[in-house]
């Protein structure tokens, strides 16, 4: 491991530009990973670009260096810094971009298909931003609070303010020291869990119109219509899925979301130690334990059937 913070530092110290790059559909821990890597690296006077193919979420607009997200990569660059994509395909970006130059892959998705030259996979950490902490820390890259909302933010967006069971003593040590540092807390909690728009909480109406449930099974789903009909024009689920998880006596829940030119994305959750990651890893998916997700081809019905049967009987095995 030491090795590998020498070359990625001298990896940093000889390039002349950076990308750093995060996944589709971004969340709050791929926005916090990317802008304060970028910020950091931009401090310690290294010419950095910070690229999300989707753009950048108008709901962490207010976040530090938001305005320097572009969807596009730059003519050239000499190192691509890829953060909480757990394989190459969740950048967006080409796969012609896989053979150019040194790729540094940052992560914590224990699917991560290790495919950059420097992979630093740490499957424990709650969020990607831990790691991106850590390498701070380790080549002692500049902070300012700027890296540190960033960093505040994407800890607070993946563990969901510290609920998920992958929270470690590291997780909360790692806020604290943030905090002892000027981050704003209560003010990032407010912006990154707490507050919606009203067409995301229209979004969320419709999806829980047709909420269904099966056993310890509960899902929805939210067509092209329903974005049309709420208004919502960001690419995430409006928070939905983590809402439908809060039901009692579910195991799993599932969300199918109708995406342009006939694909469907789905998010599964589960509870009681089920790995989820497994079954959305059979559709070319990915994600964590508890917490995971794939892009399908087909329409919202056919795609439905498929992954309701499929995640019933993953669960029905996981009983035998
Ligand atoms: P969500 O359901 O919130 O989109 O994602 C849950 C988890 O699964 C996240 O860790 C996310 O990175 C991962 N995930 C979601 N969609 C995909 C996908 O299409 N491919 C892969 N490999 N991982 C995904
Ligand atoms: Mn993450």
């Amino acid at each position: 491991m030491k090795t590998d913070f020498q070359e990625l530092n001298s990896l940093i110290n000889t390039a002349g530009t950076i990308v750093v790059v995060s996944h589709l559909r971004p969340d709050g821990d791929a926005v916090g990973s990317l802008l304060s890597l970028t910020l950091s690296l931009l401090a310690a006077g290294k010419k950095t670009f910070p690229v999300l193919v989707d753009g950048l979420p108008q709901r962490f607009s207010f976040l530090p260096g938001a305005d320097l997200v572009q969807k596009q990569l730059p003519a050239s660059w000499d190192l691509l810094i890829c953060v909480d994509c757990s394989d190459f395909e969740r950048t967006g970006l080409g796969n012609e971009v896989l053979q150019k130059n040194p790729i540094v892959n940052i992560d914590h998705h224990p699917t991560n298909t290790t495919f950059g030259n420097i992979n630093y996979i740490v499957p424990a950490a709650a969020a990607a931003v831990e790691i991106v902490y850590d390498v701070i820390r380790t080549l002692h890259l500049p902070e300012d609070l700027g890296v540190r909302n960033n960093l505040m933010a994407g800890l607070l967006a993946d563990t969901i303010g510290f609920r998920t069971s992958n929270v470690h003593a590291g997780s909360l040590r790692m806020a604290a020291d943030l905090l002892d540092q000027g981050a704003e807390l209560s003010k990032l909690y407010e912006q990154v869990l707490n507050q919606r728009t009203f067409a995301a909480a229209k979004y969320w109406g419709l999806g829980l119109e047709n909420i269904q449930q099966r056993g310890n099974l509960v899902w929805t789903s939210l067509s092209l219509t329903d974005m049309q009909a709420s208004g919502y024009r960001e690419h995430d689920d409006a928070d939905l899925i983590n809402f439908l998880s809060t039901i009692e006596d579910t195991m799993v829940t599932l969300l199918f979301i109708e995406q342009p030119g006939g694909k469907v994305k789905i998010s599964w959750r589960a509870r009681d130690g089920i790995d989820i990651a497994v079954l959305a890893e059979r559709f070319g998916g990915g994600g964590h334990k508890p917490a995971a997700g794939a892009m399908l081809e087909g329409s919202l019905p056919e795609v439905q059937e498929e992954v309701l049967s499929a995640t019933i009987a993953y669960m029905n095995a996981g009983r035998n």
